[in-house]
């Protein structure tokens, strides 16, 4: 990787950059909109080709600023202007909390300023979107030579059955483990952990396990799926990467995508695409943008305002996540130090009946509790949080609110719509408390502060209070297909030519784990079937 220091560097990719902006009115081969972590690596593989023009278009701005840099900064992003600062509806099952729902807004999208987490996503998870989309390149074993072959950079102990080192992203695993983390995974294995040599090998085809956590961080810098797949190319002549500019709409030919509209330094303007458009927006504006440009459920269009092109009921359809919800222990001194990242994962299933994990856990130094179950407790002065995140059954929604570019969207996230998932926090948090109360944990870890009771009545409370989003917005696209398919297994878009999506909206559902390394699949996967077409 180029180092952000080098300077001449720099200067070349400003001086090509600035050269190539000034001739965005000449026809592209492809389009890719949006710099995130799927878009990143699509518009880096197909740029590799020296004869193929690529414009890739982001509406956030550079990440060069510490907080990307430094990944223990990831926190003071939140809410800021690298974040898009959405926020749900009040959901009635939380008490009518609306929850804030970030998302990057930087090139490297959610790779930018997310806490660098690697988690490749569970054997089940692949077999079963290959069973969705009747498509073996998405099985698991497809996807695990994907990983070792081209995309991961391993630096962990050797483990060449499962883990590649000639990839763009470079994973590491957890550097320095506090005693605490070799306690806590003591603890896991204790209540009926298997303990794996890494959290994405083996572990990601077990029911259950704990490892220390993989990270995309090196000598203690992130690296931003932009920074390891597209600023390598920005001195080349055929990758144009703008940034603040916000994609509007794609225009079509009949049903053959053309070109896409963006605001561009305070003017609309329209680039033409010879070859194919991609969406790589994200969860929330893939289906915002495939529904203002007319692709859609009908009666939504219709409300909108919006003639309708291609009637697809699935587009903002779907909508998955993780959930979560913290448990707070009292601690003797500070047991993990003051990152604000974890140094191991632990997997586990709340029901037999479960094709793979549906909770992970992380341990973080310090109290994280939403205001109405903070009010509760009596904080000490040193904590731990285990934060348990959820694969639940519930889906939510995304909507338009009018036909202009910048009227936002509604997000019905519509968490614990599903009664299992209450259940299966309550259970999770049992069995948190557990792995909390380990005697491994003897000495160095307290009384648990949070939450306070387990009785049943106060712990569904205690989570209607407490929960949050764990970032890990999916599925407003799927892939499969049902009447509720938007993409077909090769990514393109049902009933309209040359239009493709790639980015975690075609997940069927969310990954066991965080869903960073399963969007670079994503991308990879893109690319692959661009360039073969
Ligand atoms: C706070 C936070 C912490 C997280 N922690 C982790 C973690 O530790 N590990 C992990 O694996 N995952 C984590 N995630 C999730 C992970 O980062 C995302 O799932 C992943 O980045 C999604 O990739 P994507 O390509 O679908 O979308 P994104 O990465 O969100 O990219 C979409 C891009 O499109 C741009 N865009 C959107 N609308 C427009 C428009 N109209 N015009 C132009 N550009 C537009 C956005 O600005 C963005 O750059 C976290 C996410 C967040 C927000």
């Amino acid at each position: 990787m180029i180092p952000v220091t080098d300077e001449k560097f720099a200067e070349q990719i400003r001086l090509n950059q600035s050269e190539l902006a000034a001739r965005i009115d000449l026809p592209f081969d492809f389009i890719v909109c949006g710099a995130g972590t799927s878009g990143c690596v699509v518009a880096a593989r197909l740029a590799a080709d020296p004869k193929l023009r690529i414009l890739l278009i982001e509406a956030g701005g550079h990440d060069e600023t510490e907080l990307v840099q430094d990944p223990n900064q990831w926190p003071m992003t939140l809410g800021g202007e690298m974040d898009w600062g959405f926020v749900a509806e009040a959901n009635p099952e939380l008490n009518h909390r609306a929850l804030f729902y970030s998302m990057g807004k930087v090139l490297g999208g959610g790779s930018s300023i997310n806490v660098s987490t690697w988690s490749r996503g569970h054997q089940a998870d692949w077999d079963l979107y290959a069973a969705e989309a009747g498509d073996e390149a998405w099985s698991y074993s497809a996807v695990l030579e994907l990983y070792r072959s081209r995309i991961e950079n391993w630096a962990g102990d050797p483990d060449p059955d499962y883990r590649g080192t000639r990839g763009r992203v470079h994973v590491q695993p957890a550097q320095q483990p506090a005693p605490f983390s070799g306690r806590l995974l003591a603890a896991a294995q204790s209540v009926g952990l298997a303990r794996f040599p890494n959290a994405n090998g083996r572990m990601m085809e077990a029911e259950g396990g704990c490892a220390l956590v993989d990270e995309t961080v090196c000598s203690g810098k992130r690296q931003s799926i932009f920074r390891s797949y597209v600023h390598p190319l920005m001195a080349q002549p055929n990758l144009t990467v703008l940034t603040a500019a916000h994609v509007t709409r794609v225009v079509f030919d009949g049903r053959r995508a053309t070109a896409v509209e963006f605001h561009y330094q305070g003017k609309e303007l329209k680039a033409e695409a010879t070859r194919e458009v991609v969406l790589s927006l994200g969860a929330i504006h893939t289906p915002k943008v495939l529904m203002q440009s007319g692709i859609g459920p009908e009666a939504e269009l219709k409300h909108a305002g919006i003639p309708a092109l291609q009637i697809l009921e699935g587009v903002g359809r779907n909508l998955h996540d993780h959930v979560s919800i913290a448990s707070v222990w009292a601690s003797e001194g500070e047991v993990l130090g003051s990152a604000p990242r974890s140094q191991t994962a632990c997997f586990w299933k709340s029901r037999p009946e479960l094709d793979g994990p549906n909770f992970y856990t992380y341990a973080i130094s310090g109290a994280y509790l939403t205001p109405e179950n903070a009010l509760r407790s009596d904080l000490p002065s040193h904590c731990w949080t285990q934060v348990s995140g959820m694969r639940p059954q519930s889906r939510g929604s995304i909507h338009l609110t009018g036909a202009r570019a910048d009227d936002p969207v509604k997000i019905d996230a519509n968490y614990l719509a599903d009664p299992q998932d209450l259940a299966d926090l309550m259970s999770g948090l049992r069995f948190a408390r557990e792995m909390g109360s380990a005697s491994a944990l003897a000495g160095l870890c307290g009384n648990q502060i949070a939450p306070s009771s387990f009785d049943p009545t106060d712990l569904a409370q205690y989570v209607r209070n407490g929960l949050t989003t764990f970032w890990h917005q999916s599925g407003t696209a799927n892939m499969g297909g049902d009447p509720l398919s938007v993409v077909d297994s090769k990514l393109k878009v049902y009933g309209v030519d040359r239009l493709r999506v790639v980015d975690a909206s075609i997940l069927p559902r969310v990954t066991s784990g965080n869903t960073m390394a399963p969007c670079v699949v994503i991308g990879e996967r893109g690319a692959e079937f661009l360039l073969r077409r």
